[in-house]
This record gives structure tokens, sequence and C-alpha cells, in this order.
């Protein structure tokens, strides 16, 4: 969210950032239902302070023993009451409107964003090793998932529907290996890493600027909870309404988690394979940093390198893309994706996703640190995946397979995969 002192004096700068972002964003009814929440606002603080003044005197008359001047105002004030009342309710719907109309404004593009309108318009501007060139017929990874058995696709739809999925014997493996090796390394690298509430307050995805637009994404379930569609939001939300201490150095948060999405809006798009699936894990890098553009961006390029590692790690190659305006939503200040080759597309896909959001969430989440003249702002946050599966297990599976069947391992997951270099053909 931004601020709404900010918005009423740079409204030009709002309209120009939603233009670009492609989306829409009602500033003229927001600065309108502003304005009138400011009348009205000083209207009902006038008759409040004359109906306490009228209430005193009153009460002065009576002690008086002026009783029948004192009854005549007190019909005044009982007529007096009921215009305030239909005032103060007024003001709550303005009120009420006003919160929902700044929840739609969205956060402005960094200067560097490329502008665009989709993801054809991102921009590469890093490529890590060459796509994988291979002297036999290879295969994609729902035959090599069948082959080795490892993934179950005709099941998982027949028991959950479309976008469903078994992972089996060494596909469960290598799954949860990507996972704690990601672990491993941000544990390493100063997070604090945690499991997660992964059924939430509405209040939360709100704050954390998922909802009110991204609604149709996500699982509503019963009593007001809802099925994250990534930990982003319990991450963020951890210290929601808490002054955060930044004394001795950022806020470095990771989860592991499921992941659940409607996939709206995706209909007919990769709907066979392990790309765009309803359930999948992921471990989430959150930063929470002082409010200062330079910390910001030295993290994005920390969070950044910490997804590259894994991929080295992983042994994968993969490139770097400055996402446009059009194609970064509505709470992002500045994006990379990661993209990591994946033969069977003869292309690199989306793998990974860096963000900045400058004090966007943070005004929304509550999130406020004490900086060193010892007054609160609103923290900046950050975050990234350090690795999403089963869809990293795409370019693992295809880019690893062996002209014998099998599938190498890379060295750094051997230790979470009981010490197997390769998986073997069946
Ligand atoms: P996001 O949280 O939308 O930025 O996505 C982060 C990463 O999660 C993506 O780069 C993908 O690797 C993974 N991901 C997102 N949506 C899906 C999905 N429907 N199925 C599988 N993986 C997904």
């Amino acid at each position: 969210m931004l601020d709404m002192k900010w918005i009423r004096n740079h409204p030009d700068e709002v309209k120009e950032a939603a233009i670009k972002k492609g989306i829409n964003c009602p500033l003229d009814e927001l600065l309108e239902v502003e304005a009138q929440k400011k009348k009205l606002q000083q209207l009902v603080d006038q008759q409040r302070t004359e109906r306490n003044r009228a209430s005193a005197l009153i009460a002065k008359l009576m002690a008086q023993q002026e009783l029948a001047q004192a009854e005549a105002m007190k019909e005044d004030v009982r007529s007096c009451n009921q215009t305030l009342t239909e005032h103060e309710e007024e003001l709550a719907k303005l009120e009420e409107r006003l919160k929902l109309l700044l929840l739609t404004v969205p956060n402005l593009a960094s200067p560097d964003t490329p502008l665009g309108a989709s993801d054809q318009d991102n921009v590469v501007i890093k490529e890590v090793g060459q796509p994988t060139v291979f002297e036999f017929a290879a295969r994609d990874h729902m035959q090599i998932g069948e082959d080795l058995d490892l993934v179950d696709f005709p099941r998982g739809v027949k028991v959950a529907g479309s976008r469903n999925y078994y992972l089996k014997g060494m596909g469960l493996y290598l799954h949860r290996a990507v996972q704690q090796l990601a672990i491993d390394l941000l544990s390493d690298r100063g997070f604090t890493v945690m499991d997660v509430p992964l059924m939430v307050r509405e209040e939360t995805l709100v704050n954390a600027a998922f909802f009110p637009a991204g609604k149709e994404q996500t699982y509503e379930l019963s009593d007001d909870k809802w099925l994250v569609g990534t930990s982003e939001g319990p991450l963020v939300s951890y210290y929601a309404n808490e002054i955060v201490d930044l004394s001795k150095g950022p806020v470095q948060l990771a989860a592991v988690s499921n992941c659940f999405r409607q996939e709206a809006g995706s209909a007919g798009r990769d709907v066979r394979g392990l790309y765009r699936v309803h359930q999948f894990a992921k471990v989430e890098q959150v930063i929470l940093c002082e409010n200062d553009p330079v910390a910001a961006e030295r993290w994005l390029e920390r969070i950044t390198r910490n997804a590259e590692d894994i991929l080295e790690l992983l042994e994968l190659p993969y490139r770097i893309v400055a996402v446009c305006a059009g194609d970064m939503g509505a709470k992002n200040y500045k994006q990379f994706d990661i993209e990591t080759w994946m033969p069977s597309r003869q292309a690199y896909g989306e793998t990974h996703s860096s963000s900045s959001l400058l004090d966007y969430q943070a005004r929304r989440s509550g999130l406020r640190y004490r900086d060193q003249n010892g007054e609160l702002r609103y923290c900046y946050t950050l975050n990234n995946t350090a690795v999403a599966t089963p869809r990293i297990l795409i370019p693992l599976l295809e880019n690893h397979q062996q002209a014998d069947g099998s599938i190498y391992i890379p060295k750094a997951l051997r230790p979470y995969m009981r010490g197997l270099e390769a998986i073997p053909a069946p």
C-alpha cells in the first residue's frame, strides 16, 4: 500500500505506474472519496464539539435548577445526536471504501524496470551455462517419470483431478532433496528457517498484498481461512503489527511449505506434466530490512544470488531476466525471474522469482522498526524462491538424463539421496 499523503501529492506518478503495469487504478475515485471523508470528518468533529458543549451546559443548568431551560436544550441535543449518528455511519462507510480503494493502488515500478506488457518483454541480463545438447533421443520429464517410476500422473488425475500427480520412490527423494539442500544453504547464510501455517486468515493475505486482487488464485476454506499459495504470506505476517528489531541487521526468514494454487486464468496452459500444478512445495526467502533503497537493492542481489547458488549446485543452466512492468504484478517494485533450461520445451522456464517491494507490504502489515534516531519507520520487504518443486524436477530430470536411461544426481544432492550417484534405468 502506498502512503495516502504521497498519493495525493503525486497523482501523476501513481497513474503512470498503473499504466505501465497495465492495472486499472481507481485513482480519481480514491481522491474524491478521500476529499469527501475529510469534509465529513470536519463536520462530525464540529458536531461532536457542539454536542459536548451543550451537554456540559445542560449539566450546569441542572445544577442551577434551571430545569425548563435544561429540558429544552436536551431536546436540541437529541436531534443533534441523531444527525451526528447518521454522519458517523456515513463516515464509517467512506473510511471502509477508502481503505478498499487504497488496497487496489499498485506499487510503483523501479526506474530501471523494463517497459512492456508481458513476459515476452522481459530482458535477459545474465546467462549461466549452455542449453544441454544430447547425442541420443532425449525424453521429456513425463516419459522419464513414467519409465523410472518416479511420477504417476494418471493416478494423480484420477484421485485429485487435473494438474495433480503422485511422486514415488526416488521421485519423492529428489523432491525432498532439493528442499533440504535449499534449507541447509539458507540456514548457513543466516536465515531462520521455519515451518509455517498454511491455512491463514484473509487479513494475512490482504496485508501481504495477495488480496484483494488475487483471490481467484486461492483456495478458500471455511471459518475465514484460506490455503496459502506461497509461504511469503505467513512469513511477511510473522512480525505483523510489531516493532521489528533491525538493530542487528535485516530479518532473514525462510520457510518450506506446500503451496496451493487454483491457476485461474491458466486454462489450457501447461496442463500436462509438472510445470503448472495445483499443489507444489517451495522454499521461500523473505527479508525485512531498513527503509533504504540501497539496502533493498543489495538484498535483492543477495537473495537472487542464493537461488543462483542452488541452481549451480544442481548443475543446471539458467538465465536471469529483468521482469517488465506489465509482467510484474501490482505489489512489486522491482523483479528478477530466474529461468532454468528445460530441454522438452527447448526453452528456459521460470523457476524462481525475486522481488523488492519497498514498504508496500510493510504499510499494510504494520511492519515497523526504530531507525538510528529512534523514529518509527516502515520496513522494506523482499522475497525470492530458493527452490520450487516439482517444477525444478523438470530441468533436473531432463538435463541430467543419460544415454543408458539413468539420471545423473548432482554431487550436492547425493547426501540427501542416500548417497546415490544416479537413479538407475529400470
Ligand atoms: P511465485 O510465488 O508465483 O513467484 O512463484 C515462484 C515459483 O514457484 C515459480 O517460479 C515456480 O517455480 C513455482 N510455481 C509457481 N506456480 C506454480 C505452479 N502452479 N506449479 C508448479 N510450480 C509453480
